[in-house]
């Protein structure tokens, strides 16, 4: 099975209608490439099911029809600890807080072995941005874990955690760029893999600077994300939106990412042309290898806990109903970043209550933003589903919603479950969400490599008698099942 996009760059039709058929039919083939105001015309005015079945279509063009994956693997946050302050965050603590805490090397070695004893193929290691945590507490703990557990991918280490890892280690390099190279090949050497998307968040200059107090901005992230292409590594893209942001701000979001996969899958030619610029420059063995992102996921904002979630909800008022959200008006303003200091605080560019209040996404929103995100994506290989914030059975909704992966048996989160969001599932169950879809349920690697399809008797979901005793549960209420996540003995 292949696991990229074709390389050639569709094009772009601006006169079209963005609901204009055949520019859709284009664009499931992969033929015909979505402008941001045709991608956001299509968020705001497509019928929801019509939007449904054009992601569903361009899926399948992708995927096929039949085997539909997912991934067995562990969340590991080696520590809470965390000099930045997001608005959004229910997980972080101070360093002198009761309940910090640094992860010892042999607490994690004993995590990835529950992993590993139950086919799991990955960690998703991440943390806070620990300013305490040296350079070779990373190497070490990455050359410990290749050293025990060599069969293990290590997927760790987002790109904000990246931007204080320059901060903190002060790496030698003239620009950003050659800084973040120059750690990122020293946490290769010593075993990391591959990077997590996380900390995308919303990529927009005026929401960024009120949700991710002391967090990267857009550039510096996908500068990370670049970075680590260049050396061969691949990566994944998020988004989480339904907070204080506009609709155009995740269409532009998505177009970042777009842009930058554009030149990743350029290779040594965008990164020989961005060096002029300042980027920084490949030796002639290093271009022929690069990375690219291979998955996008995005997920609504969780309000639980958070000092986001404190701020009332839009149209809790309905006078609200009558005027435009705030982050739409600022979007508007923004422009697709051509306005990147855009000040709400000015009447002419935004009203004041922009960050004070929230537009939470349900599930219909979810959906269409997903369904948008696999149709603009023309360049990203997999859409995953979020079943971890969704729940399970809005996760399958989304695989007819043109995603093509369930994500992971979660076998331990602690980020979105300090948010309020406690689902949890085993292999089992993912796989009979995926199979009562009409799909055949199929475990993946870390690139999207195929490793077994579930189309035999002895499939997960098919050794369990009774469903009415196996049920997606919620995590933290039935403590035992955190860690009791079995392959085949789910009778
Ligand atoms: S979201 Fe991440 S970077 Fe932001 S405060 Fe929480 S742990 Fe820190």
């Amino acid at each position: 099975m292949k696991t990229t996009v074709n390389a050639a760059t569709p094009i772009e039709h601006p006169h079209l209608d963005a609901l204009d058929h055949g520019l859709l039919r284009a664009v499931v083939r992969g033929e015909a490439r979505l402008t941001r105001e045709q991608g956001l015309d299509i968020f705001n005015r497509m019928p929801f099911h019509e939007l449904g079945r054009w992601a569903d279509a361009r899926c399948r063009e992708l995927h096929g029809d039949s085997i539909r994956t997912y991934i067995i693997d562990r969340n590991i946050n080696y520590t809470n600890v965390c000099n930045a302050r997001c608005t959004f965050c229910a997980f972080r603590r101070d360093a002198g807080d009761a309940d910090a805490y640094v992860l010892p090397k042999e607490k994690i070695h004993q995590k990835i072995a529950e992993l590993a004893a139950i086919g799991g193929t990955q960690i998703l290691m991440q943390g806070g941005m620990n300013p305490d945590l040296p350079l070779d507490y990373y190497l070490d703990l990455l050359a410990s874990i290749r050293e025990k557990f060599p069969a293990i991918h290590v997927h760790a280490f987002s790109p904000p955690e990246m931007i204080e890892f320059v901060h903190f280690f002060g790496p030698p390099g003239a620009t950003l760029f050659e800084k973040c190279r120059w750690v990122l090949s020293k946490l290769r050497d010593a075993g990391l893999h591959s990077l997590p998307g996380g900390g995308g968040e919303i990529f927009a200059a005026p929401v960024r600077r009120k949700i991710g107090l002391g967090k990267c901005d857009a550039e510096a992230w996908l500068t990370v994300m670049y970075a680590a292409h260049s050396l061969g590594m691949f990566t994944s893209a998020t988004m989480m939106f339904g907070h204080i942001e506009g609709y155009a701000d995740r269409v532009h979001h998505m177009s970042l990412v777009r842009e930058w996969q554009d030149k990743a899958l350029g290779g040594a030619g965008a990164l020989r042309g961005a060096a002029a610029g300042g980027a920084g420059a490949l030796g002639e063995g290093e271009a022929q290898h690069f990375g690219h992102y291979k998955a996008f996921i995005a997920w609504p904002f969780q309000r639980e806990n958070t000092p986001l979630g404190r701020v009332k909800h839009w149209g809790a008022d309905p006078a609200e109903h009558l005027r435009e959200f705030p982050g739409d008006v600022v979007a508007r303003a923004f422009a697709w970043g051509a306005n990147p200091d855009v000040d709400h605080r000015d009447p002419g560019e935004g009203p004041a209550e922009f960050g004070r209040r929230v537009r939470m996404s349900g599930s219909s929103d979810y959906l269409r933003t997903q369904a948008l995100s696999r149709l603009f994506l023309d360049n990203i290989y997999s859409i995953g589903a979020s079943w971890v914030t969704m729940g399970p059975h809005v996760g399958q909704m989304g695989l007819a919603f043109g995603a093509s992966d369930m994500g992971s048996v979660m076998m331990e989160e602690n980020v979105v479950s300090s948010a309020g969001t406690t689902y949890c599932l085993d292999e089992a169950v993912l796989c009979r969400l995926i199979r009562e879809s009409g799909f055949v349920p199929a475990q993946r690697n870390n690139t999207y490599d195929v490793l077994r399809v579930h189309d035999g008797p002895s499939s997960p979901d098919r050794l369990v008698a009774d469903w009415s005793e196996h049920r997606a549960t919620r995590m933290h209420q039935e403590a035992p099942r955190q860690t009791k996540v079995t392959i085949g003995a789910t009778k």
